[in-house]
């Protein structure tokens, strides 16, 4: 997806769109109205996995000296406290497995978002967050980057706390959910595996996957 259409007037400095195979394969499969709640499961789990390893290419590491069993070696360690992943619930909580699969240390917290069926305007209801944000790198999860109200309100939330760093980990968005969150959060990267055509009338994201939500917790 992702006509160039839909990206005219975007500036994609701050858009990191993953085309790997393995990921598009994915994606495209958990599009599928046929894919049961059990594959869409299991599918968002594995993509996310793969987003993790991209989001994570530019985390900074410092060397240490160790000892392999035949003698001494320089090593690289990420650098500072542990990772934090921030899921936006709940459907950001379908995006947390695969990413801890390969950062079983990430520590994590929840932001509680609803959005208003009428406004489209994102509610918050619950908010945790680990201690010591200023000394993390923080990642925030959401699979869809719709309208941006949900995930503007979350990152505000994730600023506030003044961590070192904040990326924003999304499956499908669209130009008009980018442009609003890169209008309020310009420093923040936005990585993704597809940009799609638009919103709809209820700021759902057209063709998209549906209600992620839904289709992960089979409420629907
Ligand atoms: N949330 C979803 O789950 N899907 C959309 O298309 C938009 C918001």
């Amino acid at each position: 997806m992702g006509s160039l259409a839909a990206r005219d007037g975007l500036t994609l400095d701050q858009v990191v769109v993953i085309r790997h195979p393995l990921v598009q394969h994915k994606l495209g499969l958990m599009r599928m109205k046929e894919t049961s709640v059990s594959q869409f499961r299991r599918l968002l789990a594995e993509i996310s996995m793969l987003l993790a390893y991209e989001v994570t290419r530019e985390l900074p590491t410092h060397d240490v000296e160790a000892e392999t069993p035949l003698g001494p070696t320089t090593i690289r360690l990420l650098d500072g406290k542990k990772i934090v992943l921030v899921s936006i619930l709940r459907a950001g909580n379908g995006l947390l497995d695969g990413m801890l699969g390969i950062l079983p240390s990430a520590r994590v917290g929840h932001v509680g978002l609803y959005r208003d069926p009428q406004t489209l305007e994102a509610v918050e209801y619950y908010v945790k967050l680990p201690a010591e944000m200023h000394e993390r790198d923080a990642v925030v999860l959401d699979p869809m980057l719709a309208t941006g109200n949900s995930a503007v309100a979350a990152v505000n939330r994730v600023k506030a706390t003044r961590p070192r760093s904040i990326r924003f980990v999304c499956l499908v968005t669209c130009s008009q959910g980018l442009e609003h969150f890169h209008a309020v959060h310009p420093d923040v990267p936005v990585y993704t595996a597809s940009i799609d055509s638009h919103l709809n009338d209820h700021g759902y994201i057209v063709p998209g996957l549906g209600d992620a939500g839904d289709r992960l917790f089979g409420t629907k």
